[in-house]
């Protein structure tokens, strides 16, 4: 097992990795705990996992009740909300009782969401169960939910107690998410450290093929990169984000393909790539360092194309929208060579060169 502390003022928590590891559940928990507890999972998910979990929370003296969202964004509202702390109260959750998130992205947004305002905020602890919370989502404290005006633009930051990435749990992931992880795996390679993303290069097969030494080195290296980013800068106002990085123009690819052509890390994978071009075009990337990275994209395999339903004008107006945009200008995370990037203002010409009519 590997052991990660984030670091946060004077919070600290620990994210625990390996395999079977939801078997030792108590050695991971915080202390004092009430026994009433809930338990957030999707119903992908729960005939998997759920009872397994209940089970192990019962055998420590836990009363968890479990609530099952349907998977998928959708369920990340705040009706969605709503009916998670109709059930909180119902069960008579007190202020130091746990929320318990089984599952991916989606479910850890949404518990932690309840968990950060439930009675102003009780415990929270994540069991991840995709390779994308495992490394990018379960790290760094931010919950929410989606609004109609925009997706996770209601919410916190608010650390949970402890994160349990089982590896195991990863066996039943479909292989469509796996992949989709995986280029959030390599975004930390490109953005941080060139010897990681070395040992991706050397490493990939085994880690898509689940090896468990392999797979525990990766997820406990790139909670580490995210943590340390993180612990200096938590509330996003300069390093964090580089994070970002393939984000501005595959948010605007996911958006396109209404989020469901193209999933988040599928998307990723072509903004990291075209984001790398971009950088190529503006003399900044070796073109070596960028045929490393479309090599490894497509080891995966990722799909580096755009989507089909690619709009050149659609595209601009969602990246003007970035969170990075001031004003009228725009900002990229551009790589300068594999493992360093830095931020930089993109011309409209120069957007404008990159992208393709269709
Ligand atoms: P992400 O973690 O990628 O942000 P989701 O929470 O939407 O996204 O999870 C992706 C999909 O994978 C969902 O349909 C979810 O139900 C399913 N899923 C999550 N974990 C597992 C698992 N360990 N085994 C099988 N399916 C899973
Ligand atoms: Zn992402």
């Amino acid at each position: 097992m590997n052991t990660v502390t984030v670091a946060l003022g004077r919070r600290n928590y620990k994210i625990f990795i390996g395999r079977d590891l939801l078997a030792r559940l108590e050695e991971f928990l915080p202390r004092e705990l009430s026994s009433r507890c809930l338990v957030v999972t999707d119903d992908n998910v729960d005939p998997i996992y759920g009872q397994r979990l209940i089970n192990v929370l019962k055998s420590l003296g836990f009363r968890p009740a479990k609530v099952v969202v349907p998977a998928g964004e959708a369920s990340k509202s705040l009706a969605g909300a709503e009916a998670l702390y109709d059930r909180a109260f119902e069960h008579g959750l007190d202020r130091r009782s746990p929320i318990i998130a089984l599952g991916g992205g989606v479910v850890g947004d949404l518990a932690g969401f309840i968990a950060a305002t439930y009675m102003r905020g009780v415990p929270f602890i994540q069991i991840p169960t995709t390779l994308l919370a495992q490394v990018d989502s379960s790290v760094g404290g931010k919950v929410a939910v989606n609004h109609p005006r925009g997706k996770n633009i209601i919410g916190a930051f608010y650390q949970p107690s402890a994160v349990i990435s089982d590896l195991s749990l990863l066996d039943t992931l479909p292989v469509r998410e796996m992949r989709s992880g995986m280029a959030e795996v390599i975004k930390y390679g490109v953005i941080w450290d060139d010897a990681f993303f070395q040992y991706l290069e050397s490493n990939l097969d085994a880690a898509m093929g689940l090896d468990s030494r392999v797979m525990q080195a990766v997820v406990a290296r790139c909670c580490e990169i995210k943590a340390g980013i993180v612990a200096e800068d938590e509330r996003e106002s300069g390093l964090r984000a580089i994070l970002n990085y393939g984000h501005t123009i595959g948010h605007a690819v996911e958006s396109l393909g209404g989020y469901h052509l193209k999933n988040h890390g599928e998307a990723v994978a072509v903004g990291m790539v075209m984001e790398a071009v971009l950088a190529r075009q503006m003399g900044q990337l070796d073109v070596k360092e960028l045929e490393r990275l479309m090599a490894l994209i497509q080891k995966v395999p990722l799909d580096i194309s755009l989507p089909g339903e690619w709009h050149k004008q659609q595209a601009i107006e969602l990246m003007r929208q970035d969170k990075k945009a001031v004003g009228n200008e725009m900002f990229f995370v551009l790589p300068e060579c594999i493992g360093r990037v830095h931020i930089k203002k993109v011309s409209d010409q120069q957007l404008d060169d990159l992208l393709p009519v269709e």
